[in-house]
């Protein structure tokens, strides 16, 4: 799926890496949390101290990873990075705890998928820097108390409801990544066209950028893809009119929305007459999974007045009757 914010090839890896913004000046948008980070990373700096846990939500593309290694590159610090599912033992978890450096950064994806034991073992190393680890088995085990330097963990997930409360609770500055606005976005289009050397006009860059759910991850790869079809069919330059085309091309609507978007949306009008309906009733409908629904697509469509949340279920608003040229129930004598 072009579109999807998540799921990545190795040779995607490596262009997003370069992408990537380095530090907090040239980090766009999310106003609020650059300004907190700057201050809490100043006066940890300046007395010479850990900066807090972070704990960073939000819909996949939207910058977490790329805060987390600006919070260490603004600390000066190293980056230590893992992820929930990868974390199978606290043996694996104690590992890198344990080979850290006073002040580096871990980075931990997917927060919220931590088996239950590694996050025993977190909760010590967050609060007192240390943790209880056990040596030798049955009769003869005895726990061990090691002590870790201070670190700071930078924890990132979809949804902060789905972490345990005690884990929640451990974090010091908590926040929540939105969705980009069109201007923020054309920046950043902008920039990674300078980066990747694309000839585009500033209306190009808007196109693309009001076309990619409000997602910088969406947005560099529009780019990408909108330049292969302005070099073979419209000699290099990304006008307006090359990005419209491409992105039609690519089933991109001018709403932004693409394919399973509208089939998530059509699904909710004309299998469940426009909704209440369950979440998992929706992802049977349409073949997706329920964490892919709630995740990556109903975010931006909620963001945007598309689909509304009850508690009876996903109900389709006005504005997808009206985006998918269907007339509106209730109105015009219905
Ligand atoms: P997440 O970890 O939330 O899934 P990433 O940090 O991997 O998202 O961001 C995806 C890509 O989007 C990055 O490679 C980066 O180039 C770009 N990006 C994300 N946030 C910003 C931003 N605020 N400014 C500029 N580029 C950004």
């Amino acid at each position: 799926r072009l579109i999807a914010p998540e799921s990545k090839s190795a040779q995607e890896d490596a262009i997003e890496r370069a992408l990537r913004p380095k530090r907090l000046a040239d980090y766009v948008g999310q106003a609020k949390i650059r300004e907190q980070l700057s201050i809490f990373i100043e006066a940890a700096t300046r007395r010479q101290d850990s900066l807090d846990h972070v704990l960073l939500f939000g819909p996949p593309g939207l910058g977490k990873t790329t805060l987390a290694h600006i919070v260490a590159a603004e600390m000066g610090v190293n980056l230590r990075q893992t992820s929930g599912p990868v974390l199978e033992r606290a043996g694996d978890l104690a590992a890198i705890l344990t080979n850290l450096e006073p002040h580096d950064v871990l980075f931990i994806d997917e927060i919220h998928r931590l088996s239950p034991v590694v996050e025993e073992i977190l909760y010590p190393a967050l609060e007192d820097f240390q943790i209880d680890i056990m040596i030798g088995e049955g009769p003869a085990a005895r726990s061990v108390k090691l002590d870790l330097p201070p670190f700071t963990l930078v924890g990132a997930t979809t949804r902060a409801g789905m972490l345990t409360n005690p884990l929640r609770d451990r974090f010091g500055i908590v926040a929540r990544l939105e969705f980009y606005t069109p201007d923020e976005l054309t920046q950043i289009v902008t920039r990674s066209a300078q980066l990747l050397n694309v000839p585009i006009e500033a209306h190009g860059s808007l196109e693309i950028a009001r076309r990619s759910r409000g997602t910088p991850r969406i947005a560099n790869r529009l780019l990408r893809r909108v330049r292969d079809y302005a070099e073979v069919r419209a000699g290099g330059r990304i006008t307006q009119d090359v990005a419209d085309l491409a992105l039609v091309m690519l089933d991109v609507d001018h709403g932004g929305l693409d394919l399973m978007d509208r089939k998530l949306l059509s699904a909710v009008i004309d299998k469940f007459a426009g909704g209440p309906v369950g979440v998992d009733n929706l992802a049977a409908a349409i073949g997706e999974a329920r964490d892919t629904i709630e995740d990556v697509l109903e975010p931006y469509l909620i963001q945007q007045g598309f689909l509304q949340r009850t508690p009876r279920g996903r109900v389709a608003t006005p504005a997808v009757y009206q985006h998918l040229g269907l007339p509106v129930p209730g109105r015009d004598g219905e």
